[in-house]
């Protein structure tokens, strides 16, 4: 058997000021056709599940483009069309193949294309024909669209958030269009609309339980996966919003019927799925009267606002601010970009007091730079944080500076590569021990929580001011359905 497979990813976030071009897809991890390096990618697990399934069984698998960029703004059309025009050229150079599996994120959004993986998979239909089997994987952020479905044999999502089980389900869609491949299995597909957006959390009830019981019902009575769209509430497009996605072998009754009562039944908890969001001084002061007691570790906050795995640019002061005037010592806070910062704390060294200007310069929603006198702790270069599902990600030249007091200001990780708070050694790496902190600051939505919460006394989440704002009813939405739960009143 001959296999293709290949990558393109990104998440749009519509609302967010910096545009997401080549460069943003070149920094984060863009290889060429044939030099994907030996370690899992997070959007590439399809080609590492397959080579894996290659070396098992003998086929033959072609490597093609493998580009991913952290989620940022609309993506230009000049990088959408080169990378998606690379990667077709790719394909048709494999030509003929028995099978295609992809890696793509299923929420970006380029200059005049609202759905990029729907107008992807179709081109890919157009160079394969209807008889080479097409799968891909998705992240549950995505927005699913008829186009998706209808080009495409399977699509399957991560079904963790925080997304720990990328490979396990690379693992399913490529053993699952093998199956289809060898005529074993026909999926159908079936499409239920929730009607609404939401964040879903898998960390906790009730999304936990049901994301346990969509696993226990694959296998069981012809219904070959189930894949949860969470959505993105941040990307504005016709096709935006929670959905349930069921593949039943051979017959689209039973996956009708199980998707539309999976959505009813993930309508039913809405009220329940997003985590319970705090002002940011009611965090702050949570997270001192639980810290009273020595032990126990440190209080960890989300700022999900302002996660760049959400399009934000990381380098809002919003937090911070708050830390330093409340005179808040034994925190840390990261990562927060600010390239310009960085090369300043490198010029000055270790152990060097200076005054510093940090964050707050993408716009608005990064809040005022914060001036103070900083103390520079700790330096490295190309650092890389351990990332979901073990792939490593790259955060660039980091600086650990101290902000305030040199006895007990606020720690704070700066990076120039951006990215969000995945790996705890985002922090130890720098000499930044998490066990002594009172308060540990994440910018993140909810990645963080597979490595911090196990070291957290408690983990909470904070609603800044920020591009991720988790007060959906801010955003000046244009394109996305109505009605849809909660932001319109006839929803539910
Ligand atoms: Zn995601």
């Amino acid at each position: 058997m001959k296999v293709f497979t290949a990558s393109l990813a990104t998440e749009t976030n519509t609302f967010a000021p910096m545009p997401t071009g080549l460069d943003s897809f070149l920094e984060r991890g863009t290889f060429k056709a044939g030099t994907h390096p030996d370690h899992l990618t997070l959007f590439a697990g399809p080609l590492w599940a397959a080579r894996q399934r290659a070396r098992e069984r003998g086929w033959q698998l072609v490597e093609g483009l493998v580009a991913s960029a952290q989620p940022s703004g609309v993506t230009t059309r000049a990088a959408y069309q080169a990378l998606r025009d690379e990667l077709l050229a790719d394909l048709r150079a494999a030509l003929p193949v028995d099978m295609v599996v992809l890696g793509l994120h299923g929420a970006m959004v380029a200059d005049g294309y609202d759905d990029c993986e729907g107008d992807l998979l179709g081109r890919v239909r157009a160079i394969v024909g209807p008889g080479v089997v097409v799968g891909a994987e998705l992240d549950p952020h995505h927005h699913l669209s008829d186009a998706m479905v209808r080009h495409a044999d399977l699509l399957i999502a991560f079904k963790e958030y925080p997304h720990t089980d990328v490979l396990a389900r690379a693992f399913e869609l490529v053993d699952l269009c093998e199956a289809q491949v060898q005529g074993r299995i026909h999926p159908v597909p079936a499409v239920a609309d929730c009607h609404m957006i939401t964040v879903v959390h898998t960390t906790r009830p009730p999304a936990r339980g049901f994301v346990d019981r969509l696993m226990a019902l694959e296998g069981q009575g012809g219904i070959l996966s189930i894949t949860l769209t969470h959505g993105f509430p941040w990307g504005d497009t016709a096709d935006m919003g929670t959905k349930l996605l069921v593949y039943a072998d051979g017959d689209r009754t039973p996956a009708e019927r199980l998707a539309r009562q999976l959505a009813d039944e993930l309508f039913a908890m809405r009220e329940a799925l997003a985590p319970p969001l705090l002002g940011v001084d009611e965090a702050l002061d949570q997270a001192l009267a639980l810290t009273t007691a020595p032990d126990g570790g440190p209080v960890v906050i989300a700022d999900g606002a302002d996660n760049a795995g959400g399009g934000a640019a990381s380098d809002a002061t919003f937090i911070l601010r708050r830390l330093v005037e409340r005179g808040i010592a034994g925190a840390a806070l990261g990562p927060l970009w600010d390239p310009g910062a960085v090369r300043i704390a490198f010029e000055a060294g270790v152990g060097a007091t200076l005054p510093m200007r940090l964050g707050g310069k993408v716009g608005p929603l990064s809040g005022d730079p914060l001036d103070a006198d900083c103390t520079v702790l700790a330096l490295r270069r190309d650092m890389v944080m351990s990332g979901l599902s073990g792939a490593p990600t790259p955060m660039g030249d980091c600086a650990l500076v101290r902000v305030g007091a040199p006895a007990g200001g606020v720690d704070v990780v700066l990076n120039t590569i951006r990215n969000q708070a995945i790996g705890t050694d985002l922090f130890t790496q720098l000499g930044c021990d998490l066990a002594t902190r009172r308060v540990v600051v994440v910018k993140s939505s909810q990645h963080f929580h597979a490595a911090y919460a196990p070291l957290a006394r408690q983990v909470l989440y904070a609603a800044a001011p920020g591009v991720v704002t988790q007060d959906l009813r801010q955003l000046p939405y244009r394109k996305r359905r109505r009605p849809m739960w909660p932001l319109d009143a006839a929803a539910g």
